[in-house]
């Protein structure tokens, strides 16, 4: 969330995601993860370790070596109470650059790789059909702090796998569960969750109104955070502006998840149209407010300012609550997000 710092919210692990994840790429017959743009596709069989730490580089450049398996060192010990996370297929590393994504048709509800984190995770985007309309939600910006959003996700994902007419002839929706893999692996349901491994808050690290420091007395300040060195100095953020670079993808539309202000902002500032009417739409369909409360803080470097900058309309959707998932409001909100048109 954006607002003020709370108590921290009650401890609730699940190991759901990682273990739905973990079924559902067993079911896959790891054929279908498609690991980079570069990389063509492949059958990689699931490795049945935890991933292992990759050294992150500090370029701020696309990586596509950050997919690469490499030498890697020994996985370091997890927190005895953290789930393992899933024992995802590996990338393999492209023998040639010229070979291509375009998997098409990219089969419904299969996982793509799209980069790694701070601590060597796979960063996961699954795709659910295969029209040229794209749509993107992505959850666990905030990571183990706001684990109800990755929770949220997967639920959704099971229903769309059960439900797949829901996606309207013409339609693609992609969904990025989890984009701070550690916060969330590593500290699920802690307030510290809501830092990336080194202490980086993804949604202050994109370059839109980045600032290195900014005024904390109305935002979030639970715990000291960092915007990130520079803008997309994070593997994560930048594997989300890799991702809507790769051949083929053209995002009209973005959702980014939070807890948890029963509430939904709209991208840039001041806010754009075509995301304030988005933001309209999904609070008629799930009751969540809007306009949200001017609370006073600004803003800096966050995903939805600078996917409108990106010319995506953009929002916010803020959960109830840091411990419900609000399954049923935003089963909701999903349909209405696929019939939307900007
Ligand atoms: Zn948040």
């Amino acid at each position: 969330m954006n607002s003020p710092g709370q108590a921290p919210p009650r401890v609730r692990r699940r190991g759901a995601f990682w273990a739905g994840m973990a079924a559902l790429l067993a079911g896959l017959a790891a054929g279908w993860v498609l690991a980079s743009p570069h990389s063509a596709r492949r059958a990689t069989p699931p490795q049945g370790s935890a991933p292992a730490p990759v050294a992150a580089s500090p370029a701020d450049t696309p990586r596509p070596e950050a997919l690469s398996p490499g030498p890697r060192p020994s996985p370091s010990p997890l927190p005895s109470q953290t789930p393992l996370p899933t024992p995802l297929p590996s990338p393999t590393p492209s023998p040639s650059p010229a070979a291509t994504l375009t998997p098409t048709p990219w089969p419904f509800g299969a996982p793509a790789v799209i980069g790694r984190t701070v601590e060597g995770r796979p960063i996961v985007v699954f795709r659910f059909g295969n029209g040229p309309d794209q749509r993107l939600i992505i959850g666990g910006i905030h990571g183990g702090y706001e684990w109800n959003t990755v929770a949220l996700l997967d639920a959704l994902m099971r229903r769309l796998r059960l439900n797949p007419a829901v996606i309207p002839p013409g339609v693609s929706l992609f969904i990025l569960p989890v984009l701070n893999v550690d916060g969330y692996t590593d500290h699920r349901g802690e307030t510290y969750g809501r830092a990336n491994a080194r202490g980086v808050d993804l949604n202050r690290n994109f370059p839109a109104f980045w600032q290195a420091e900014w005024e904390k007395t109305h935002c979030w300040h639970a715990l000291p955070i960092s915007a990130g060195a520079r803008p997309f100095s994070e593997p994560e953020t930048r594997a989300v502006r890799d991702f809507l670079q790769w051949p083929g993808i053209h995002i009209r539309a973005l959702i980014s998840y939070h807890s948890a202000a029963h509430t939904i902002f709209a991208g840039g500032q001041p806010p754009d149209p075509a995301a304030v009417a988005l933001a309209e739409r999904l609070a008629r369909a799930s009751g969540y407010t809007f306009p949200p409360k001017d609370i006073g803080c600004p803003y800096t470097g966050q995903l939805i300012d600078w996917a409108v900058a990106q010319g995506i309309p953009a929002v916010d959707v803020e959960l109830t609550t840091h411990d419900d998932l609000d399954v049923e409001i935003n089963w909701r909100l999903l349909q209405a997000f696929l019939q939307w048109r900007p």
